[in-house]
């Protein structure tokens, strides 16, 4: 039995819903079938999902919202009325829409209920058309499927109580389809996922039925090997690690959600990564170990946003307890650090720019000076970090001096270099402008040179 799960670009429009429905028709061990809500339908149009949150924030301000309300019931018209499908579908969208509004719960409450309408209609829409191609299929809402999820609204997470009760998915008859991003608290509130969190119902499903296979529908044929916007037709991955895929989803690559990988994961379920609109490519295959090839790296990722932190005091080796203190005043802030790699007399704190506000940045300036008197500390804004992805990466001769001779070539200055600390990838914190150059000298390095790196040394 495979769980496959299909993103907003395959469920955007009636045309995409037939190609869904082939894929599901071709394959009879396709029986869990998790959606997401519609989503572009080209690369100027709007989700749903942004269109179902502006409504929602109309409803929370008490504005008025017709506006924002017909958007979205003429996108959920189009595919409807194109398919052929029950009008009474629509007064059922309409009528989630008009209900949402009465929430008596919190604002994020209200905001969680209205966005799970765009992946609770999709996956109605799919269930009644793949009927009427001649497919039995049953749309199962999260709470029956068995979605019991932690009570932090736009940000939940699963209990581990779910996967027992999920597990007895498998014993309903037909193609089961079911909505992603959302579940029920144990006490029967709608909350979701961050956002893009289908990949993670989807995966949660697969973990739970026990599913051979978590096939992943987007619109690319494969996870490249860097940023196709960056190096035009990059190198495909046909095969790659869980923990490589984590690394590279982490610094940029946005094909998967990367909180999505760790039910898979832990149930070792391989994923597929597919492509609805060319469903005979090969795709990537994402699983718990591969044999090594000729090529020690799989992947450059990239991402920009973040900050770092300087911190210098002689002897500070020998201060016990520095490093825990400076974390601490970061905890007691809020600021969640991606990395904090140090020297013998410093240590640099790097952290997303997201939250940081320049009132958050004066207080831990003052903090860090008046609890930890260091000699200096000082916050640069704009880094980006590059990951350099690959099993068998550190113990091999001649990773790093490929990355620090393309940084060279390119003319770009490396500001910190983490390796060791993970054993699939090297990290580099760069300037943020420098990203493009950066990242193209990498490719042309690891991926169009000749490899001559030797591995387990
Ligand atoms: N529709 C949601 C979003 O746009 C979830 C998803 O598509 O995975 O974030």
């Amino acid at each position: 039995m495979k769980v496959a799960k299909f993103g907003g670009s395959s469920m955007a429009n009636a045309d995409q819903l037939i190609k869904v429905g082939e894929i599901i028709k071709s394959d009879p061990s396709r029986k869990f079938i998790v959606v997401s809500a519609p989503g572009k339908r080209e690369s100027i149009d709007t989700k749903i999902t942004d269109l179902l949150i502006d409504l929602g924030q109309a409803y929370i301000k008490k504005q008025s919202h017709e506006e924002q309300f017909s958007k979205i019931m003429t996108r959920l018209t189009e595919i409807v009325s194109t398919l052929n499908l029950p009008n009474e579908l629509l007064d059922e969208f309409e009528a989630a829409l008009n209900n949402a509004k009465f929430n008596t719960g919190s604002a994020e409450s209200l905001m969680d209920t209205v966005k799970s309408i765009g992946e609770d209609s999709s996956a109605k829409i799919l269930s009644a058309y793949l009927n009427a191609i001649g497919i039995q299929a049953t749309y199962v809402n999260p709470n029956e499927a068995g979605l019991i999820l932690s009570d932090e609204p736009g940000n939940a997470q699963i209990l581990p109580e779910s996967f027992e009760k999920i597990y007895q998915l498998r014993e309903k008859k037909g193609v089961l389809v079911i909505p992603g991003f959302f579940g029920y608290t144990s006490e029967g509130k709608l909350v979701t996922f961050s956002r893009g969190g289908s990949d993670i119902t989807g995966s949660i499903i697969a973990a739970g039925v026990k599913a051979e296979l978590y096939e992943n529908f987007t619109d690319v044929d494969s996870v490249y090997t860097v940023n196709p916007n960056i190096v035009p037709n990059p190198k495909k991955i046909t095969k790659l690690t869980y923990k490589e895929m984590r690394e590279l989803s982490y610094a940029g690559f946005s094909v998967f959600h990367d909180e999505a990988l760790i039910p898979a994961v832990n149930a070792k379920i391989p994923v597929s990564i597919k492509n609805t609109n060319n469903p005979g490519a090969k795709g990537t295959l994402i699983v718990a170990e591969k044999e090594m090839n000729d090529r020690i790296v799989t992947g450059i990722a990239s991402d920009t946003g973040f900050c770092s932190l300087y911190v210098s005091k002689y002897l500070m080796n020998r201060e016990i307890g520095f490093g825990r203190k400076l974390l601490n005043i970061f905890e007691d802030e809020g600021v969640s650090f991606e990395h904090a790699p140090s020297g013998i007399d410093n240590m640099s704190v790097i952290f997303r720019e997201g939250n940081f506000t320049v009132d958050k940045e004066k207080i831990i300036l003052e903090r860090i000076k008046n609890e930890l008197h260091p000699d200096t500390v000082s916050i640069t804004r704009g880094i980006a970090i590059i990951m350099v992805v690959g099993e068998g990466l550190v113990n091999s001769v001649g990773v790093a001096n490929r990355a620090t001779s393309a940084f060279t070539k390119a003319k770009v200055n490396i500001e910190m270099i983490n390796q060791g600390s993970s054993e699939v990838s090297m990290m580099f914190g760069i300037q943020a402008r420098d990203i493009e150059r950066a990242i193209r000298s990498l490719y042309e390095s690891y991926f169009v040179v000749k490899e001559d790196i030797v591995q387990n040394v």
